[in-house]
């Protein structure tokens, strides 16, 4: 027997309290007791988000929510500016290509982050600019870009900051209404330890303002209909309501926890797998601030990174990811986000030994594991 465990940058692993809240037969969407239920819950996120604002829940992946912020903000003609350094980040040109909208692009390298300076540039010489699309977290790549700065420059400007919060909420610090963040968007599947199915939306006064002209097509996600149901703890359509159920248990473990603990734990299990990985001579993908997430690493040179997937898979029954798009083959990516812990990480490192011993590569056995137990051994 081999126990099967879940180390992927999303969806991630969902604890047994969430699953056996999960578990309960289904209540009716259009009853008191779902009311009550969404009230919970819509407390619960605005705390989450840091917002005073609504944080509306949708039944969609996270891609979903990036495509409600988006065309609910967004008219015919604008101009948009997308802030990218990843496959995710292209997600947003792929939409608003769809779109057929104008498009400023500002990229930088995969593994590197765009600086405020160039968005500042960018917004100085095209005043018409209506949006700036982004990541907090670049899952593709394991950076953390600067939203708070990037947010700095957009503050001052008529134009909207959508944030895409997917691989960061509940993970990395990203306080909406005090960093003054005009958009955040996230999904269940990564921070929140919920199943993939939930995607989750917030729009300050500014957003909400481009919202009222907007025209861009919608149905299904009109949010300004969603809201009006919302604001009396009503959906509009069926909503997922078993993830909804879990939400509320992953909301009250998060909070038992404390969110300023989770987002210290975060960082510790991220550079404590830093260190170890390090430890074994690998390379990190992450040229800019990497984020607390998840570790994209470089495979050792002559070592296609698929085989180190297939290994974790085949041989530990351990599911992790490897490199997208161009990055296929190159790196592989340890997720370390919601249900993780620390000795998640030593399995994690401990299992890479075996993994490249097997493929031929010089390992020095508990190397890793060492590192990472130096960073755990540190107090506070
Ligand atoms: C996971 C993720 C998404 C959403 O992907 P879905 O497959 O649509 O849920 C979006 N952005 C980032 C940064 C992500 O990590």
């Amino acid at each position: 027997m081999k126990k099967y465990q879940l180390m992927a940058p999303g969806p991630t692993p969902v604890p047994s309290e969430v699953l056996l809240a999960m578990a309960q037969p289904i209540i009716h969407h259009r009853t008191p007791q779902y009311e009550r239920l969404f009230g919970d819950v819509r407390a619960g996120l605005k705390r989450l988000f840091q917002t005073s604002a609504d944080v509306l829940p949708l039944a969609c992946s996270g891609t979903g929510a990036m495509e409600a912020a988006f065309v609910n903000t967004l008219s015919a003609g604008d101009t948009v500016v997308v802030v990218r350094a990843g496959k995710f980040g292209d997600r947003w040109l792929e939409m608003a290509t769809a779109y057929g909208l104008d498009i400023i692009d500002l990229t930088a390298p995969f593994g590197h982050s765009v600086p405020a300076e160039r968005l500042a540039e960018a917004l100085k010489a095209h005043p018409n600019v209506k949006a700036v699309l982004t990541q907090h977290s670049e899952s593709s790549t394991g950076v953390l870009h600067d939203v708070r700065s990037y947010a700095a420059v957009t503050r001052g400007h008529d134009a909207i900051l959508i944030v895409d919060a997917v691989s960061s909420l509940g993970i990395a610090d990203l306080p909406m209404d005090a960093w003054g963040i005009d958009v955040v968007l996230s999904g269940s599947q990564k921070g929140l330890m919920l199943p993939p199915g939930l995607g989750f939306c917030a729009l300050n006064d500014k957003a909400w303002a481009k919202a009222r002209t907007s025209t861009l097509p919608k149905f299904y996600f009109n949010l300004a209909e969603e809201r009006k149901f919302l604001m009396r703890n009503e959906v509009r359509f069926t909503p997922a309501v078993s993830i909804i159920v879990g939400l509320r248990e992953a909301i009250r473990m998060i909070e038992a926890e404390g969110l300023a603990n989770v987002f210290k734990r975060h960082d510790r299990l991220a550079r404590a797998t830093r260190a170890g990985v390090e430890a074994l001579g690998l390379e990190l993908f992450a040229k800019a601030t990497p984020s607390p997430a998840l570790t994209a690493v470089m495979a050792p040179r002559g070592v296609d990174s698929e085989k180190i997937l297939a290994a974790y898979s085949q041989s530990h029954n351990i599911t992790i990811a490897g490199g997208q798009a161009e990055m296929k083959g190159q790196l592989f990516r340890l997720g370390h986000m919601g249900y993780a812990a620390e000795f998640d990480v030593i399995a994690a490192l401990a299992a890479l030994e075996l993994v490249l011993a097997d493929l031929g590569q010089p390992v020095d056995f508990g190397g890793s594991v060492r590192a990472a137990q130096k960073i755990f051994a540190e107090k506070s």
